[in-house]
Order: C-alpha cells, then sequence, then structure tokens
C-alpha cells in the first residue's frame, strides 16, 4: 500500500493500492481531511441531558419534541452500536428509519453474507416471494454458515457452471425508492458537519426532511462506490468528511466517504451556502474519486474491487433490482455429488445434478482477531 504526501492529516496506518495512485494525487490536491468519525467500542458518556438537546434535523428543542431513543450517527445495521448523538429527536429519528429501511434494501444481502449484527441478530435475507433464502449461521468456535435455498429447483436461481466450476446465485431485491436510500447517506454526512457550519447546510436539512423537493432539487444524489468482495468488512462503519483545500476552487465545500461493510461510498454534501453558485452551472462540477483507504493489508486481489457510480436521483420505486453471488467450488464439486443419508449418517456418491439441489451451505473462516486500525477493516476467508 502507498500513501502520498499530501495525505499528512491522515492516520499513518492508511494507506491505497498503488493502482489508486492518480486518483488519489488528484483528490488530495483538491480536499483535505476535515474530520474522520469511527465508532468507539463502547458507549459514550459525554452527551447532553435530553432536556438540553435541540435536534439538528428540525431545530426543535425539548420539550416541543422528545429525544428517548439512541440516535445512531450511521446506522445501526452496518454494524454501529456506540456512536450516538445527542441531536436527533424522536421524530427524526423515525422518519430516518425509513429511509434506513430503503437503504438496507438497496444492499441486498450484503448484511447477511458479511454476518454484520443490527440491533438483535444477522439478518435473513430472503427474496420477494421467497424464492432464494440466504442465512448466516454462526456455530461453534466462530465458524459462520452461509446456507442458501431455493424454493424451486426448475427456475435460473442457481446456475452451476461445470466448466468454469462456478455456481451463482441470482435473486432479486426488495423494492426500494433510491431517493430515499440516498437520504439515509446524506443523513450519516450531515451528522459529521461541524455545528457552527450548520446554518450553511439550511436548504439541505430542508431536503432531508420530506419527499417536498425531491423531484425539482436533483443532480446531486450521485454516490461514487467501490465494491470489495464478500471476503472482506468493515465491521464497523467509519466516516471521512473531507474539504476543499482551496476556497475559492470551483468545487463543493464538502465531500464525504463512507467505509461500511464491504463498500466505499463518497458523495458530496449538497447545498451548502457557499456551492449554490455552481448549481445549474456548466459544464458541472468534477468530483475527484478518493483513493480506497485501508487500515492494513487486504486479503484480496486489487482487480477484484468493483468500481461504480450510482445514481439515487430517482424517487420512483425500483423493482426488480437484480443481484448475483458468484463462488468457485471444489474441483470435483461439479461431477460427483456426495449425498449424506441424515438417517444413517453414511455418504454416497452419485452423478452430479444441479437441478436436484436445493440449498447449498458455504463455510467461513472466523474473524481474524488481529486488530486492523480505526477503521476495522477486518477479514474474512
Ligand atoms: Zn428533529
Amino acid at each position: 500500500m502507498v500513501r502520498n504526501e499530501l495525505m499528512a492529516g491522515l492516520n499513518p496506518a492508511y494507506g491505497y493500492p498503488e493502482k489508486f495512485h492518480p486518483q488519489a494525487a488528484e483528490f488530495f490536491m483538491n480536499y483535505t481531511l476535515e474530520k474522520e468519525l469511527g465508532c468507539p467500542n463502547e458507549k459514550i458518556s459525554n452527551l447532553l441531558p435530553p432536556k438540553d438537546r435541540i435536534c439538528r434535523f428540525c431545530s426543535l428543542k425539548y420539550p416541543s419534541v422528545t429525544f428517548r431513543k439512541d440516535a445512531h450517527i450511521y446506522s445501526e445495521f452496518l454494524g454501529n452500536k456506540y456512536l450516538l448523538s445527542d441531536f436527533e429527536c424522536d421524530n427524526c429519528n423515525l422518519r430516518f428509519g425509513t429511509y434506513e429501511d430503503h437503504f438496507s434494501k438497496f444492499l441486498g444481502i450484503a448484511r447477511t453474507m458479511l454476518s454484520v449484527k443490527g440491533k438483535e441478530k444477522i439478518p435473513k435475507f430472503k427474496s420477494p416471494g421467497g424464492k432464494v433464502v440466504i442465512e448466516s449461521d454462526l456455530g461453534e468456535g466462530n465458524q459462520t454458515i452461509i446456507h442458501a435455498k431455493r424454493a424451486i429447483t426448475s427456475d435460473e436461481t442457481f446456475v452451476f457452471d461445470a466448466e468454469t466450476k462456478t455456481t451463482k446465485i441470482n435473486f432479486t431485491k426488495h423494492p426500494y425508492i433510491p431517493v430515499k436510500a440516498y437520504k439515509a447517506l446524506l443523513k450519516m454526512a450531515l451528522s459529521c458537519i461541524d455545528e457552527k457550519e450548520l446554518w450553511a447546510y439550511k436548504m439541505a436539512f430542508e431536503y432531508l426532511k420530506n419527499g417536498k423537493h425531491d423531484k425539482e432539487w436533483i443532480g446531486m444524489a450521485h454516490v461514487y462506490r467501490y465494491a470489495m468482495p464478500y471476503t472482506f468488512c468493515y465491521l464497523k462503519p467509519c466516516g471521512f468528511l473531507y474539504r476543499k483545500r482551496n476556497p475559492f476552487n470551483p468545487a463543493y465545500t464538502h465531500v464525504f466517504v463512507l467505509n461500511a461493510l464491504n463498500s466505499i461510498y463518497q458523495f458530496v454534501v449538497p447545498f451548502h451556502a457557499s456551492d449554490l453558485q455552481y448549481a445549474n452551472k456548466k459544464p458541472g462540477l468534477i468530483l475527484p474519486w478518493a483513493p480506497p483507504l485501508f487500515g492494513s493489508p487486504y486479503p484480496f486481489s486489487i482487480n477484484t474491487i468493483r468500481q461504480m457510480q450510482l445514481d439515487f436521483s430517482s424517487a420512483d420505486t425500483v423493482r426488480n433490482d437484480k443481484e448475483s453471488l458468484t463462488f468457485s467450488g471444489s474441483d470435483d464439486s461439479y461431477e460427483i455429488a456426495r449425498i449424506i443419508d441424515k438417517r444413517t449418517g453414511q455418504i454416497r456418491e452419485e452423478a452430479f445434478d444441479g437441478s436436484k439441489i436445493i440449498g447449498i451451505d458455504f463455510l467461513r473462516q472466523p474473524y481474524d482477531p488481529k486488530d486492523h486500525g480505526p477503521t476495522d477493516p477486518s477479514t474474512l476467508s
């Protein structure tokens, strides 16, 4: 991994794969780290008592609004247990819960595959109509077994390719509204903005409040994403708020980067008062990609990192968003099937026939207990 001299403000343990050097140079030339906010390992105790709180999202104070619920800065289902805020009222918390629900549906099977616990347990993924069910089972000794089952064997949910020795599981995500999923991300970014600069984001808070402006204030809901294979996971989310170095540079003031699960999301924090002058001007602003940062060497090939640009502008429900999961099996597993007789425990062999298979189990090694630094990019293998 490498670093460049412009990264001086970042944790010295962080680096990026060499392949991303040109974009890192461009990004850090324009932006510098303003704040890194990771999740603590235990409850934080310096929060204001509820009666002294003001909600930054609706500007209401106690007692016009209540602050009874734990308000998580990053969604709890991403693995954030203890990073809480004292500036989100129960009403806003409830509304953000619906945004998170859309974001979670957009994520599909990620949380199950990566065995990241939400409030209580690792979620089970059940595709619409129950066609495919994926479960993560924490067994003894921290072994994890992922079970995939399908309802009928005659469909295209499991595809076995004997030639490439790969298996593909095809499934459909639950319907979600992109702009609502985006607002879950935006809320996390706005929670990281310094209190003294909140005034500049008045429009962003207005936009987050409801769907009133979803069809007119468009164009900024674009998110860059790096997706790592499911053998990798940030056990806890971590956010990086970057600020443009030169205030006169025609670029957005803040860029937010969130490392969560097996992905990195990057987007501009929209509607800063001093950025509005760039709105509707052509050519549009170009946002350089921040390089993917890791706290320790990663256990996968760089070529498996996928880079994609997501457009979350639409306020219409996305249905039939398809995803697939591909993995390879052992050399002879596509020729010979070993069948265990559950009654006698005996194993018999017969010719492999994919059309008879209703379930697949994969075994995953335990997490590496080694500390990988504040962003916790822990590994699975
Ligand atoms: Zn509020």
